[in-house]
């Protein structure tokens, strides 16, 4: 969808950005080459072949891990399933949690108005987690609760089967791009995702960037660069 500059304006405003014009060029995109990041987890259990609703029911049944125990309620995921833009972040937190949906808390807020300033509705796009579960007191996912939520986003992958990749966050990105580079080494080019080559861009949590308005500007420069990635397969 385009948007009017005025109503971009708007929108960018909502993010709490000040400065929008980007005069010329942003730098192109390099392009990571394909790397094992995306290839099917081991010991998936049969994911890989259930349906949205066989996929959703198995979520919400799952005890893989340890945080089955101190969740109350799994987030599988929101939006269009067959959507182009698939937003992919960390773990749902105490609102998520609460309320079974990604993203519905102040960050969430801040996440939809980002998607609005490239043209985006929320439910225009899917939105899921690395981790379906929430660990307790906002912790880091450890790596095998990584692992054995892997087959779910997997399979979710496969479903929607996006255009783009957006990877909101360190953890988000480092975990499916199998990297331990930090988030601003990650940000600002188009990597590569599983056998597909599913462009991924990563960009900054906004829960991270409600902490750190000032890079602002950088998640804008990431979200043009998905737009205009996605727009380039279009
Ligand atoms: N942060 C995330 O990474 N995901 C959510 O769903 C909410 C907050």
């Amino acid at each position: 969808m385009a948007l009017d500059p005025q109503q971009q304006a708007a929108y960018l405003d909502a993010m709490g950005i000040q400065v929008w014009a980007v005069r010329g060029a942003v730098p192109a995109a390099g392009v990571a080459p394909p790397g094992p990041a995306g290839e099917r987890p081991a010991g998936d259990d049969g994911i890989a072949s259930l349906d949205w609703p066989a996929l959703q029911a198995a979520v919400a049944a799952c005890t893989r891990c340890e945080l089955c125990r101190s969740r109350t309620r799994t987030v599988f995921g929101v939006g269009d399933p067959k959507a182009r833009w698939l937003v992919i972040g960390e773990a749902p937190g105490v609102e998520e949690d609460r309320q079974g949906e990604p993203f519905v808390g102040r960050a969430g807020q801040l996440l939809d108005a980002m998607l609005k300033a490239v043209g985006l509705a929320r439910g225009q796009v899917y939105i899921t987690n690395i981790l379906k579960c929430r660990p307790p007191d906002n912790r880091d996912p450890h790596a095998d609760e990584a692992a054995s939520c892997a087959p779910y986003l997997q399979r979710q992958i496969e479903l929607v089967n996006p255009a783009l990749i957006l990877a909101v966050g360190r953890v988000a990105a480092q975990n499916l791009l199998h990297s331990d580079q930090p988030i601003g080494k990650l940000r600002g080019q188009v990597h590569r995702y599983g056998p597909a080559g599913i462009p991924l861009v990563a960009t900054y949590h906004p829960a991270y960037l409600l902490r750190s308005p000032a890079e602002k500007r950088k998640a804008w420069l990431d979200l043009q660069l998905a737009q205009r990635t996605v727009q380039g397969l279009g």
